[in-house]
């Protein structure tokens, strides 16, 4: 069997097939209905002027004229439309207006004829064989030289006007206008419809081969310019959303990395010292004891990482509000100061305090905010030289939504931070001195993990750098009071 390709049918071509089929049908109803309409006031007139007429005839038949015919025929003459007829009651012809009463053919048949001979009106109607006209008979009972007759009129029922030439010119014409109408709704229509959809179809095209910048522009109509919109947004969106992943993936590369460069310098020396001492090291005590120093602080610095990055895991995993209790954050800072202070006299390293509040309350994780709080001290015992004086204030601010919020406020005055790190400093693994860090022990991990519990009690860190012109780190962190 042979099998033909569909072609697809333009829309504007099925616009026009539709809407022309809707509204040809509606017209043509319209038409019809007209048409019955005209039709019956057409016979209804007819009967009228015929029942006026024969009524006016049968008023003149009493004083009966001497050639009925003559009589007849003379009413026919100057009324052309009517033909009347006087019939005897045996259906013979008395006169006829428009025909030679020999050549008549008897009349007794006829249906209008016997219902006025019964004494009734009688009425017919059919259309006449001579010239195919649709005729309307009326006959009444009359009297004629003390005679009962049947008096018949009969005329052409006006309804052919509605088929005149002017009506079919007038109605091809509406017709025509119709036709026009409708190509030019439809034409209008696929241009304001179809366009639009034209356009969005190549915009989801672009999206389909990556292109998300392609923007529709769409003027009208509203709905669709609307939809163009959602279009557009709905691109952005879907760009912006590729954008993080990609940025995303590049953060999770680089973390890997970082690492697995982290593990590897430690992971290495302990190889390293391990296989010395099992080559024969092991015999001098002197050295065997240093090697073992050397891997043991290896250990440390590992643990310390594995534990920074399990913390850092912890709290991304956590992503929502921590558990906060009402704590007095004056107290809580000013016993970590106290704690803390044994660690830096060590490094013969002071830890002043500061608050000009007795108590602050504020809705936090104690526990997390100590951990911050000493992350930003401990760095500073770490990078501080001997005889540093690191300063811990807290106070209350108003932020400028008029929220009431917690400062706290870290400075030290070791070497500080040049203020194009001001920012990276808070990336994981980022360090400055990469040298100082990690013979501190760091881990480059310490202050990415002060910016996450931050973030999470909904507050704000940053490094400006101290104000009084002196070199030193101010750490400037606001907890709002209630989260
Ligand atoms: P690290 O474990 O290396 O200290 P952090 O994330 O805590 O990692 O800090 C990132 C970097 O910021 C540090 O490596 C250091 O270069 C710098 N830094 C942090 N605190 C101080 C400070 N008080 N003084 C000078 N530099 C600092």
């Amino acid at each position: 069997m042979k099998s033909f390709r569909k072609v697809p049918i333009p829309t504007w071509v099925l616009l026009i097939l539709v809407n022309g089929s809707v509204l040809c049908a509606g017209f043509f109803l319209f038409l019809m209905t007209s048409l019955n309409a005209l039709k019956s006031a057409a016979i209804e007139q007819t009967e009228i002027n015929l029942r006026s007429f024969a009524y006016s005839i049968d008023n003149l038949l009493p004083s009966p004229p001497a050639d009925p015919d003559a009589f007849v025929k003379n009413l026919g003459h100057s009324n052309p439309l009517y033909r009347i007829t006087l019939i005897r009651p045996d259906g013979t012809i008395i006169a006829d207006s428009s025909a030679n009463i020999s050549t008549m053919q008897n009349h007794s048949d006829r249906k209008e004829v016997q219902q006025a001979l019964s004494g009734r009106e009688g009425k017919s109607m059919h259309i006449s064989s001579t010239d195919g006209r649709r005729m309307m008979y009326l006959a009444i009972p009359a009297e004629y030289n003390h005679e009962k007759i049947v008096l018949r009129l009969s005329m052409p029922v006006e309804e052919t006007v509605i088929f005149s030439k002017r009506t079919k010119n007038s109605l091809t014409l509406t017709m025509a206008l119709i036709f026009f109408a409708v190509l030019l709704s439809s034409l209008i229509i696929s241009f304001k419809i179809i366009n639009p959809i034209n356009m969005l179809q190549k915009a989801s095209d672009q999206y389909k081969n990556g292109n998300f910048d392609y923007h529709v522009m769409i003027q009208s109509p509203k709905e669709m310019a609307a939809l163009g919109k959602s279009f557009t947004s709905m691109a952005d969106t879907i760009s912006q959303n590729i954008e993080s992943m990609k940025k995303l993936e590049n953060v999770r590369k680089d973390f890997v990395a970082n690492v697995s460069h982290e593990f590897k310098t430690p992971v290495t020396s302990i190889k390293g010292f391990s296989e010395t001492l099992l080559d024969g090291a092991i015999d001098d005590t002197e050295n065997a004891r240093h090697f073992l120093n050397i891997i043991n602080t290896q250990c440390d610095r590992l643990m310390g990482i594995i534990e920074d990055l399990l913390t850092l895991s912890r709290l991304e995993n956590d992503n929502t509000a921590p558990d906060t209790t009402n704590t007095d954050i004056v107290e809580l800072l000013r016993n970590l100061c106290d704690n803390m202070s044994k660690t830096a006299a060590k490094n013969k390293t002071k830890i002043e305090f500061n608050s000009e509040r007795m108590v602050l309350f504020a809705k936090i994780n104690p526990g997390l905010i100590s951990q911050a709080v000493s992350n930003l001290i401990e760095n500073s015992i770490k990078y501080c030289p001997e005889h540093s004086i690191i300063s811990l204030d807290v106070g209350e601010v108003l932020s400028d939504s008029g929220k009431k919020s917690v400062r706290i406020i870290e400075q030290d005055n070791g070497p500080g931070i040049p203020p194009q790190y001001r920012e990276r400093i808070f990336e994981r693994f980022y360090r400055v001195d990469k040298g100082r860090s990690r013979e501190t022990g760091g881990t480059g991990l310490g202050l990415s993990i002060v910016r996450h519990i931050v973030s999470l009690h909904a507050g704000s860190v940053v490094e400006t750098g101290r104000t009084d012109g002196k070199t030193g780190v101010r750490f400037v962190m606001d907890i709002p009071l209630t989260t």
